[in-house]
């Protein structure tokens, strides 16, 4: 029923594709972001993944003019088409029943269980346990096989409790403001940076943030998200004695922080390994991230009781260390071509 396809799933019975990275007829889209959400001819989400993929793609076609130049993934989004399902609301095809329900992993993320004849699977796409101020909490379902990622698979990924990484973030903020200099948290434009706005608005600290982080802060607010008063970065006008959130694709800082007294962040799970944060070129790390730490992947596995856990998007060990603990794992390798359920 689902098959691996050149590494991308594939479910033939629905004649449906899943979190594929080629633009397809139909296509299963786990959440908003880039290295997930294409242009596909039908968008299968739910509403607010569909209302994220809506900005996103119209943002990609007004920056690249010869739109005929152009494979259908970067095309208008009036060429593509949602089909909308809410958490927990199944729908029926071919004999099967399909559920999305909530991944915990950025605004309106899911994963997808598909019912039928031959038990129930579920794709995790990525996701997170950990309790956030800005996503729909997580739920895990019983299922027989499960497909899950796992970035941090291995057991020094564990992450300090969300309170204390956010009472971090904020010490950081303020002793930056007091020495005079401006703090810059980067972070993802959607998810991690309306977590970081969240969790420093609530500690009263005046915010500014990018544009592209504006856009989707716009959305969780139409979403219903509680966030904090803040500002859209305007190189003119930016007063440098506010908390900066930025994304840190090519990491150079705005204009207006040019000669200015600076103090950078970056926000990932990945600044648990000691001076991961060099790597980024920034002052400090604070591991706040939108994905299951170690323990939380093993926590999935054992309240999810799949008979077979298929593994993807992390390390390979992880395979290893399930066999260990007794359980059937197999991780897919990106190319391979194989059924898997
Ligand atoms: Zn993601």
């Amino acid at each position: 029923m689902i098959s691996l396809e050149s590494g991308a799933l594939y479910a033939g019975a629905l004649d449906l594709w899943i979190d594929s990275m080629r633009s397809r007829e139909r296509c299963y889209v786990s959440h908003g972001h880039a290295d997930h959400a294409r242009a596909h001819r039908t968008v299968v989400a739910t509403p607010n993944t569909a209302r994220i993929c809506r900005v996103r793609f119209s943002r990609r076609t007004t920056r690249a003019p010869q739109l005929s130049l152009l494979p259908h993934s970067e095309r208008p989004d009036r060429s593509v088409t949602f089909e909308e399902h809410p958490f927990n609301v199944p729908w029926y095809e071919s004999e099967h029943r399909l559920t999305l329900f909530s991944a915990g992993h950025v605004l309106g993320s899911s994963q997808l269980l598909i019912e039928g004849e031959a038990g129930a699977f579920v794709y995790t796409g990525d996701f997170k346990l950990a309790p956030s101020l800005t996503v729909e909490p997580p739920e895990i379902k019983r299922c027989d096989v499960l497909l899950m990622e796992c970035t941090f698979g291995r057991p020094q990924y564990v992450f300090p409790p969300r309170d204390e990484i956010a009472g971090e973030m904020i010490a950081f903020a303020r002793e930056s403001l007091e020495c005079d200099a401006t703090p810059v948290f980067f972070a993802y434009s959607l998810g991690k940076a309306q977590e970081a706005m969240a969790i420093l608005g609530a500690a009263a600290l005046p915010l500014a943030v990018h544009g592209a982080i504006d856009a989707m802060a716009r959305v969780y607010l139409e979403a219903g998200v509680v966030l904090p008063p803040y500002e859209r970065y305007d190189a003119q006008t930016f007063d440098p004695t506010r908390v900066l959130i930025w994304p840190p694709g090519g990491k150079a800082l705005p204009p207006a922080l040019r000669g200015r007294n600076v103090r950078t962040a970056i926000l990932t799970g990945w600044a648990i390994d000691r001076g991961a944060f060099f790597r980024y070129g920034t002052e400090r790390g604070f591991a706040l991230s939108d994905h299951a730490d170690y323990p939380a992947l093993l926590a999935y596995v054992e309240r999810a009781q799949p008979r077979k856990v298929l593994l993807n998007h992390g390390w390979r060990d992880f395979t290893h260390r399930l066999r260990a603990l007794g359980i059937d794992a197999e991780y897919l390798e990106p190319h391979a071509q194989l059924s898997l359920f």
